[in-house]
């Protein structure tokens, strides 16, 4: 569903967000408004999550402050322009430069879960990265490694690729820059996610580059539907993975979905009490990371 924006026309919307030109034609700038819509194993879910849309955005705008020096860092270039929201989507939209995004989904791990634990499992690798034997599901990294995706284009799924793969798409200087960031990035949210008792297990960035060609980072970050957050106490006492990765995001769903569906056809709608753990998971984490 779309709104009427005055001085905004909507333009495309994805799984999540719906984007908005303004009305005047310009294309330097748009809207993005964080909708409740949940998407899991590529699939928008019904019913959406109430309220998701408005957390993550203020996750998301948090964590930009937080890079952009309130953490004490050097700033990140984002794609924030700093206007006020209409009033209609205030509180789940920002006004961001429009940028020409880079095709690669740039995900940094610090632990093993996920399509990477199913790849260990395969072969020992993550992304064709090798890892120590004897890792089990949850387990934390030597190092954070850089494991990038292919930006599918609409409706295709991503594809996770090696590095080498994601220099021959965007050229060998920018691919490395691309991972260099995320590293760095990565590194410093986990250590912020970690004085708040929390893990930041893995994350995914996007970046596009603006009319000077400069980087920025764009989309969402950090938030709970492109990052898994564990809560770092279970983590430690946890003897099984449930317990270990007592999860932050959308995880609840993803777990339900996964035992309750066998990924052909339409998935079933979402119970309501997964529905209410999501949304309490999605507040604790708030209140934990921002107070
Ligand atoms: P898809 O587009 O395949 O549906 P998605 O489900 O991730 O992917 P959303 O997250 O709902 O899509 O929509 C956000 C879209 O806006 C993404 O395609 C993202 O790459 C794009 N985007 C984010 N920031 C910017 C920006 N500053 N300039 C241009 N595009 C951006
Ligand atoms: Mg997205």
């Amino acid at each position: 569903m779309t709104l009427e924006i005055p001085g905004w026309k909507h333009t495309y919307s994805g799984k999540v967000r719906d984007l908005y030109a303004p009305a005047d034609g310009s294309a330097s700038r748009m809207l993005v408004v964080a909708s409740d819509r949940v998407s899991a194993f590529d699939h928008v879910l019904e019913p959406g999550i109430p309220g998701k849309g408005e957390l993550l955005t203020t996750l998301s705008q948090w964590w930009f402050d937080q890079l952009a020096g309130a953490d004490g860092g050097t700033p990140v270039p984002n794609h924030l322009t700093g206007e006020t929201v209409p009033d209609e989507v205030a509180g789940r939209s920002m006004i961001v430069r429009s940028l020409d995004m880079l095709p690669i989904e740039c995900v940094v791990r610090g632990y093993l879960t996920g399509s990477g634990w199913l790849e260990y499992q395969q072969s020992g690798t993550v992304c064709g990265i090798s890892l120590p034997e004897g890792l089990q599901d949850g387990d934390r990294l030597p190092e954070p490694i850089y494991t990038p995706a292919y930006k599918a284009p609409m409706g295709e799924h991503d594809e996770n690729i090696s590095f080498e793969k994601s220099a021959e798409l965007v050229g060998a200087d920018r691919a490395a820059e691309l991972r260099d960031r995320s590293l760095e990035i990565y590194r410093r949210a986990a250590a912020t996610a970690e004085a708040h008792g929390l893990i930041l297990a893995d994350t995914k960035f996007e970046f596009g580059t603006d009319e000077d060609g400069v980087l920025r980072l764009a989309d969402e970050v950090l938030t709970s539907d492109s990052s898994r957050y564990w809560d770092a106490e279970a983590w430690r006492t946890g003897t099984t993975p449930a317990e270990r990765m007592a999860s932050f995001d959308k995880q609840i769903v993803r777990n339900w979905l996964a035992a309750n569906w066998d990924k052909q056809g339409t998935p079933p709608e979402l119970p309501a009490a997964i529905v209410d753990q999501t949304v309490a998971r999605y507040r604790e984490l708030l209140d934990l990371l921002i107070g």
